[in-house]
């Protein structure tokens, strides 16, 4: 049966966004796409010239200017193209869009370097003369050190394109050469397993199900394992190659250096959450009683441990839901939020060929914050309806306070707003739902966000760093080697209760993040910060809100550790990760006491 989906027509206009905030038509569109393209030669014209602080001064406001144009560019066709992707005149404005960003890129591709190598003096009039500058120049002088000769990184910059065949090998292989074949669904259809379905099928209901397609997907990787193992290693040796290459003491360091992340800040994580894991443990027992199972295996770990809340909330209220449970960060913030509601920053629901899922796109300077849904009356909806609206409130509060060169906000900070926004939520609902179902819904929520987030990509980050570390001291990564590091890893986070299937040995094999590395331990650090950020806003009030505030209009005019301290987090130490940790023992508790 086929559910025929709204068309955008049918769909009233106060649910939908509103784009004509950034150009009232395509026309006035194009009229500033012309604009760039034809102002890039005045910027190309400065390049071998940064040698005064005046002319950095000229050269840089020429380019923030089309590089903020540009950004609005880029935000109108890409909306305008996620409304309907079907239509070609939008896809093809999109197109433009990326080449002309492409283009600017190329054409001011010179300054950072000219700046990096210019005298001190010049460096100095041009700070003294524009000190909002100086955060930034002094977070490019810092890469001195590891810059080589120009020939050494012209040689590096083409090896960087070779560099990128490991995971363009690995992604080849498992989406597009790699069949996963057949498997039975709960009706005892036969079909075809990709990496869509498999999460929904581990989401199953029906075990036998989930045992066959966990099986069935694995079976897929372990035909392939040398050819993913070895993939694998040339991305740890790229990054250890780089690393070297650039005066770095270890990959790890080398990839901390952009956001200016001090080490002690994965050591303390990894550290904390090893002191927390028989809180998991705890929690997996939970899962087994609440399963009723015999053994508890890697695939019943996604399995539904409450009822379904079938309860349907409408947009309106979720809406209002949404701002009361936010009241805790003060009326100016919640206004800012109803005028979101209000004025056309949302694309609420879903209609024939919109891009799927919700985002908050990231910078569009000068107009407001656009957030895109696809709101469908469930408690989860409403869940994403707070955490979209955490990052447009982050866009909005630093686009509104800070200069053009300091919009956005590095991923270490990025999901901090959107997790304090869920926080508060859970917290309220918990406060105000009396019906047990809906309650344990809610709790177990946000305790697989626990899991998901702060354990699951710690677990992910120290994999990554036992990798790393021994391809540094020349071991091979071998399949042998890669599977137990990860058996090791499992066996001591989810502790005896869970039997550790041999299929899961190879996960390893099948995570597309693993060739970025160290990257995802930031969505750890960052829950942690929003725990802790949440437990003060709601235990402190004023001055916590005050602080908080702070936080969100930093965007990145300071690095994000310093941006975190100042609203009361020290993500160098081990207390914020203790904090979240706390909330999730006792969240534990609590479901316990509802079974
Ligand atoms: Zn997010």
């Amino acid at each position: 049966m086929t559910v025929k989906q709204k068309t955008r027509d049918g769909i009233p206009e106060k649910y939908k966004w509103h784009l004509y905030d950034i150009f009232a038509n395509d026309d006035l569109w194009k009229e500033e796409y012309e604009y760039i393209l034809t102002h890039l030669a005045e910027l190309e014209a400065f390049q071998g010239k940064l040698t005064s602080g005046a002319t950095i001064s000229e050269c840089f406001s020429l380019y923030n200017s089309l590089a903020q144009r540009m950004s609005l560019v880029i935000a109108y066709a890409h909306l305008k193209h996620h409304e309907d992707m079907s239509l070609p005149r939008y896809q093809s404005m999109k197109d433009q869009s990326v080449g002309c960003a492409v283009k600017l890129s190329g054409a001011s591709a010179f300054i950072e370097p000219e700046i990096i190598s210019a005298d001190e003096s010049v460096i100095n009039a041009f700070v003294d003369a524009q000190p909002i500058y100086a955060h930034y120049i002094q977070n490019l002088l810092r890469s001195k050190a590891h810059v080589r000769s120009s020939e050494v990184e012209e040689l590096l910059a083409h090896a960087g394109e070779i560099a990128d065949a490991s995971y363009n090998i690995f992604s080849m292989l498992e989406s597009a050469d790699m069949k996963f074949g057949t498997v039975t669904d709960e009706e005892g259809r036969e079909v075809e397993l990709t990496h869509g379905r498999f999460i929904s099928f581990m989401e199953s209901k029906d075990r036998t199900v989930r045992e066959n397609v966990f099986k069935t997907f694995y079976r897929a990787f372990i035909a392939h394992k040398n050819t993913l193992a070895s993939a694998y290693y040339g991305s740890v040796k790229s990054d250890i190659f780089f690393s070297r290459a650039w005066n770095y003491p270890s990959a790890l360091e080398a990839s901390l250096f952009d956001n200016n992340i001090p080490r002690s800040v994965c050591d303390s994580l990894i550290q904390e959450v090893n002191n927390h894991l028989p809180h998991l443990h705890k929690y997996m027992a939970l899962r087994k009683k609440r399963l009723n199972v015999d053994e508890l295996h890697m695939y019943d770990i996604y399995a539904p441990i409450v009822k379904d809340a079938d309860t349907k909330i409408e947009y309106e209220e979720a809406k209002d839901t949404v701002l009361k449970a936010l009241a805790p960060l003060g009326e100016e913030y919640c206004s800012v939020v109803k005028r979101g509601f209000d004025s056309g920053w949302i694309d609420v629901y879903e209609s024939a060929n919109k891009h799927t899922g919700a985002y908050s796109w990231d910078i569009t300077f000068g107009v407001h914050p656009y957030v895109l849904l696809n709101f469908d009356n469930r408690i989860d909806d409403m869940f994403t309806l707070a955490h979209e609206m955490g990052h447009a409130l982050h866009n909005y509060y630093t686009e509104s306070t800070q200069p053009f060169i300091y919009a956005g906000y590095s991923i270490f900070a990025a999901e901090v707003a959107s997790t304090v926004n869920e926080t508060l939520l859970t917290n309220y609902l918990l406060k105000t739902l009396t019906d047990p179902d809906q309650r344990a819904y809610v709790i177990n929520h946000y305790l697989e966000q626990f899991r998901t987030t702060l354990f699951r990509q710690t677990m992910f980050a120290e994999f990554e760093m036992k990798a790393h570390e021994m391809a540094e001291r020349d071991e091979p990564l071998t399949v042998e080697n890669l599977c137990g590091i990860y058996r090791e890893l499992n066996e001591r986070y989810y502790g005896k209760d869970m039997i550790i299937d041999n299929e899961i040995d190879y996960e390893w094999a099948r995570i597309p993040h693993f060739y970025n590395a160290f990257y995802v331990y930031q969505y750890a650090t960052g829950i942690s910060a929003a725990q802790a950020l949440s437990h003060k806003i709601l235990t402190e009030g004023r001055p916590a809100v005050d602080a908080y505030l702070e936080f969100l209009k930093c965007g990145a005019s300071v690095y994000p550790i310093d941006a975190l301290k100042k609203a009361g987090v020290d993500m160098t130490t081990s207390k914020p990760v203790k904090s979240a940790m706390e909330i999730f023992v006792e969240l534990v508790d609590k479901m316990e006491g509802l079974a």
